[in-house]
């Protein structure tokens, strides 16, 4: 099926219900509880970064961070995680919050704090990404919160939604892991250099950066179009994927829920085929860039116009569809990054005056991660 809209389909409005009760609000203490342990918690992870940094940092992220000046950051965060935490105390709302903040923070400081001498660093093949977490968590947090509150698509919609401490996790465990899926793909690179050819890397090396970049996506897409669509068409594999499709409130963080075991194919995947490729590491770079903010904006709360852009690129509505559980929308819109592949295969949903009304998989899934993690191994 190849549709702009089902013609068949009663196409509905989705409902989010006001939940006054979820909101962050100053007063009722939230603003200041959850700053506090999210500042606190925060700064106990780069502490013990900047102590342990062969086992807690990446070692191509260190290369491009001054780990010196963001103890400037580091510094303001302490501070105001005890602010914060202090502040839930005055107003007598969320002290527990406040208290957990305001504890790890003084663990911060006892460990060493801002202070904590910054020297060379030995290299380890494996370690956590820590500082990647940080890094990350605290941009998106900043950035996609924001956007979402500027532009919604549903205002009444909460940050605190159902399960939101659930896709947290996943966020954390997926950056923490960055370094075992580089070594993963460049494992799988290592068994097929036979395949690259220095003929094709050079000529592509030396078309200019813009069309390295583009030959990046086409490729990354295609490769990721049939590798979603095996994960959602073989039966054996679904379970693996369906823990991506079980969320039922789509946000920024909504799209960090994925199974390990399609985490690493997945990723080592497209690094095999980007390798093989053979672009430049600036077209690289601009490409990895480009592929980690529109998985995260596809996922997100955003309603913004995206112009003539909505027919070429994946936009959060696009792939809204593609989470949703409604008929004419199950099994559609697999690319990532273009819709050119959907396009070309059939599998093309995109109702543009509609936004799915549900979200989610037909038959639920365990609300845990570990349940999550064992689900597809359960069901065999
Ligand atoms: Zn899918
Ligand atoms: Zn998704």
């Amino acid at each position: 099926m190849n549709t702009e809209h089902d013609t068949n389909y009663q196409y509905r409005e989705r409902v989010v219900e006001p939940r006054p009760e979820k909101e962050l609000r100053f007063r009722n203490g939230r603003i200041p509880g959850y700053f506090s342990i999210f500042l606190g918690g925060l700064s106990l992870a780069a502490v013990l970064a900047y102590l342990f940094p062969s086992y807690l940092t990446t070692t191509d992220l260190r290369a491009a961070y001054d780990a010196e000046a963001l103890q400037d950051v580091l510094k303001y965060g302490m501070w105001f995680s005890l602010f914060f935490g202090i502040t839930t105390f005055v107003l007598d709302r969320r002290k527990r919050l406040g208290a957990a903040g305001i504890a790890m923070t003084l663990i911060a400081f006892a460990l060493g704090g801002y202070n904590v001498p910054v020297g060379p660093v030995e290299p380890k093949p494996l370690s956590l990404g820590v500082d990647w977490l940080i890094l990350a968590f605290l941009g998106s947090t900043i950035v996609f919160t924001s956007l979402e509150k500027l532009f919604p698509k549903y205002r009444e919609q909460v940050i605190l939604r159902d399960e939101w401490g659930l896709d947290f996790l996943y966020f954390c465990l997926n950056h923490l892991l960055i370094s075992a899926v580089l070594l993963f793909g460049n494992f799988l690179v290592t068994h097929f250099e036979w395949v690259a050819s220095d003929s094709l890397q050079a000529a592509i090396q030396s078309t200019p950066l813009w069309l390295q970049v583009v030959m990046l996506i086409l490729v990354a897409d295609f490769v990721l179009y049939w590798e979603h669509r095996v994960f959602h068409e073989v039966r054996r594999l679904w379970p693996f994927h369906a823990v991506h499709h079980s969320v039922e409130t789509m946000d920024w963080l909504a799209g960090s829920r994925a199974h390990v075991v399609q985490i690493f194919i997945e990723r080592g995947l497209v690094m095999l085929a980007l390798y093989l490729l053979g672009a430049s590491k600036e077209a690289l770079d601009i490409y990895v860039t480009f592929a980690a903010l529109q998985a995260i904006i596809i996922h997100s709360n955003l309603n913004v116009s995206w112009g003539p852009l909505k027919y070429l690129l994946v936009t959060p509505q696009f792939h809204h569809w593609h989470h949703s559980s409604e008929k004419p929308a199950i099994d559609t819109n697999y690319s990532a990054h273009t819709v050119l592949f959907d396009r070309l295969f059939g599998t093309y949903h995109f109702p543009k005056a509609h936004w799915p009304a549900e979200y989610g998989t037909t038959q639920k899934l365990p609300g845990s991660y570990l349940g999550q993690l064992f689900y597809p191994f359960r069901r065999r």
